[in-house]
């Protein structure tokens, strides 16, 4: 899809319904008929992030995506984990280098530990630094009907993804980040509306929302470093087809005041904003919620 037809907010991107779309984890954009718009036609960088190192975890797709493109375009190189979506990632790595930036693909599961240090690892080993850490990767289960469905190797691979390798990945970057760095993790609306038939997530979405405001008061007078983090409502990725039972990507995003699901590339701006100095130098600990008007608390 194309750049925006309209000044009008309401009218930004796709609007219900979507085809009812399945894929199984961990799902490729690659094979999504409607095409996420991640703003390959609109997003206009200005230096923002001149020669700055980011790591984006999950950047092959979806919001992720966007924030590599929006990054690239400030002039920021950036390192890619994502899973195993090859293809994904070497799109996402064309759109970096045809914004003139360089681009380290780190494919591998977050879930382990040795992982995460290679991840780190080989960031420094190419680029000397790490500026802006942006724990983005995440697991959704299948939707359930009952808590009682969502088993001990779910429950643990959800909280290992979303949080324990967020919460690792930050502890090993911290030591090569200077003043001015910044993490920014993505959270959900889960964190604060829970659905029951995704449970795992939900907890662990409202884990880094503690993860975020503790460490963000701890690493913002200690080392200069700002910790914030991205609660999205509703965005049109991957991780809608490979979770969501027919009937709900269908209608994906009419729960919001809005009625539409957010696309990736209004995204891309607020990471943006979290990453830059100039821009959010008071602002640390802090929940950021992109949701269509849906109220975090
Ligand atoms: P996405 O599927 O495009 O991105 C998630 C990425 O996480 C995948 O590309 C995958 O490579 C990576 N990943 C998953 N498990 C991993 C693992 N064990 N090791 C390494 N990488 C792994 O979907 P997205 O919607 O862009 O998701 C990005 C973030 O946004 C996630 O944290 C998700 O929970 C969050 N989020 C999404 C929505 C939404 O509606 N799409 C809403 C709220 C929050
Ligand atoms: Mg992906």
């Amino acid at each position: 899809m194309g750049g925006h037809d309209t000044d009008d907010p309401r009218k930004f991107a796709q609007e219900p319904p979507f085809p009812k779309e399945q894929q199984s984890f961990p799902g490729t954009e690659k094979n999504m008929d409607v095409k996420p718009d991640y703003g390959y036609d609109t997003y206009v960088g200005h230096n923002k992030l001149k020669d700055k190192v980011a790591i984006i975890t999950g950047g092959d797709s979806g919001i992720g995506r966007a924030v590599a493109l929006a990054y690239a375009r400030e002039g920021a190189d950036v390192v890619i984990s994502y899973l195993n979506e090859h293809d994904d990632a070497k799109e996402t790595a064309r759109v970096v280098e045809e914004a003139g930036r360089q681009v380290l693909l780190v494919p591998g599961d977050l879930a382990e530990d040795s992982h995460c240090q290679k991840v780190v690892d080989e960031a420094v080993k190419k680029f000397g630094r790490i500026d802006i850490l942006v724990n983005n990767a995440g697991f959704q289960g299948d939707q359930v009907d009952d808590f009682t469905k969502i088993d001990r190797q779910r429950l643990e691979y959800a909280f290992k993804t979303n949080i324990i390798a967020m919460f690792r990945l930050s502890q090993m970057s911290v030591e090569h980040m200077k003043p001015g760095s910044a993490i920014i993790n993505t959270s959900s609306i889960q964190a604060y509306k829970p659905s029951p038939g995704i449970l795992d997530y939900a907890c662990t979405k409202g884990a880094i929302v503690a993860f975020t405001k503790g460490l963000g008061m701890d690493l913002f007078p200690k080392h200069g470093i700002r910790v914030n983090t991205v609660a999205p409502g509703p965005v049109w990725t991957p991780l809608i087809v490979e979770s969501f039972p027919a009937e709900k990507v269908e209608k994906f995003g009419t729960q919001t005041p809005v009625n539409r699901a957010a696309m990736p590339k209004e995204y891309g701006p607020a990471f943006v904003f979290l990453a830059c100095n100039e821009d959010s130098s008071m602002i640390s600990g802090e929940v950021l919620g992109i949701t269509g008007g849906l109220p975090l608390a």
